[in-house]
């Protein structure tokens, strides 16, 4: 029978683990699995390697991105860095130049190590791309929105030329989820996400997947996944399964918010820009129509000044100065000391991480509250 979205998130993964009716996916607290006798096994050996509450949080992702299967590891960089060992010394990467500043110091402090390549390319100027493709490039890696400067790539255009190319597009899709954004029928090989954020959606559980639709990666990611370790805990990957059966609903509301928010902001003296891709004028808006069901919840705004941005950041009382996005509970994140505090400060400020911003992840409190939380911080 085919199902939903919506059901698929409440109902995602059919196989049963349990004979006793349990509604709720039961948490499979074990190490290891013992074998009736030499040569059979339950199809569970290891928990590193396999455990049900694991796999039933990635059969459910792998449905809802489209994918062929998923591999949930502890966190969103440990995902990211099952995918690099993917590639060896000499090979070349395109990626996106704005990224979540974890991943750009993975790729710079330890990929770069090991002798692959990048190219830092704004991957929403398809030329770009195109100009940075070489005959040792083995993929494009690309964050859309980007983190935290909300850039936007159009993911079937840079599919086009991963193609012709013979190479794989990489796509963190983080921000959207596959609720608004499915990256693997635009083209996309592999999708990767921080599940600590909407699909854990409660700023309790750090988590990490990747979802693949070619049985080769799926094998070699396996084999990674299984000799690095990094995998996610039963527990986790219940939390994550639970998170997973509200994120419509929470995307939708969130999303909403963010909306009325962004349109406040926009009106404020003391906010110069904002970054928000549901606002019609936004660059990346036109695109995210196209490529999207959404537009999310996550707003970045810079501010008059560096007083400012401080009288945000310490007199907010519903909203929390707090890494981290995507929950439940709003957060106020100030980039320059804490996602990208390890990014060059030239660099920084050259994409516009500077003193004067702020980026937003609106949460489930009323609108309204928040707007009254920041008239009144930035009165402070
Ligand atoms: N990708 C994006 C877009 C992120 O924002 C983050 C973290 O903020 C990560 C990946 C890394 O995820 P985690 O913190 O779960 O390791």
């Amino acid at each position: 029978m085919s199902k939903s979205f919506h059901t698929k998130c409440i109902h995602g993964n059919d196989i049963s683990y349990d004979h006793t009716g349990a509604v709720s996916v039961p948490i499979f607290q074990t190490a290891t699995f013992a074998h009736h006798e030499l040569g059979v096994s339950t199809g569970f050996d290891y928990s590193r390697i396999q455990n049900p509450t694991r796999e039933h949080l990635e059969k459910t992702l792998a449905g809802l991105e489209g994918g062929l299967d998923s591999i949930a590891f502890s966190t969103g960089m440990a995902a990211i860095n099952a995918v690099m060992a993917m590639f060896e010394d000499g090979d070349h990467i395109v990626a996106s130049a704005d990224l979540y500043g974890g991943s750009l110091r993975l790729f710079r402090m330890v990929a770069m190590k090991k002798g692959i390549t990048f190219d830092f390319v704004d991957t929403g100027n398809i030329e770009e791309v195109k100009k940075a493709i070489k005959t040792s490039t083995k993929a494009v890696y690309v964050e859309t929105p980007t983190n935290p400067m909300m850039q936007v790539t159009n993911i079937k255009d840079v599919a086009l030329l991963t193609k012709e190319a013979g190479i794989k597009l990489i796509v963190d899709n983080t921000f959207m989820t596959p609720y608004f954004q499915k990256p693997l029928s635009l083209g996309a090989d592999l999708v990767i996400h921080s599940g600590t954020k909407y699909l854990g959606g409660h700023n309790d559980t750090l988590a990490g997947i990747v979802v693949v639709k070619d049985p080769d990666d799926l094998d070699q990611l396996r084999l990674i996944a299984k000799t690095l370790g990094g995998c996610l805990s039963p527990f986790d990957a219940w939390l994550i399964i639970r998170g997973i059966k509200t994120l419509p609903i929470r995307m939708d509301r969130q999303a909403a918010s963010a909306m009325i928010l962004a349109k406040w902001l926009k009106d404020q003296k003391w906010v110069n820009k904002i970054y928000y891709i549901g606002l019609e004028d936004d660059p990346g808006h036109e695109t995210m129509v196209k490529q999207a069901s959404g537009f999310g919840s996550m707003i970045s705004i810079e501010v008059t000044d560096f007083q400012m941005a401080k009288a945000l950041l310490n007199h907010v009382k519903i909203i929390q100065f707090a890494e981290s996005l995507g929950g439940v509970e709003t957060l106020m994140t100030y980039p320059k000391t804490q996602t990208h505090a390890d990014v060059p400060e030239e660099e920084r400020e050259a994409k516009g991480i500077n003193d004067c911003l702020i980026r937003i992840s609106v949460g489930l409190e009323d609108p309204d509250d928040l707007i009254e939380d920041l008239d009144q911080a930035s009165r402070a």
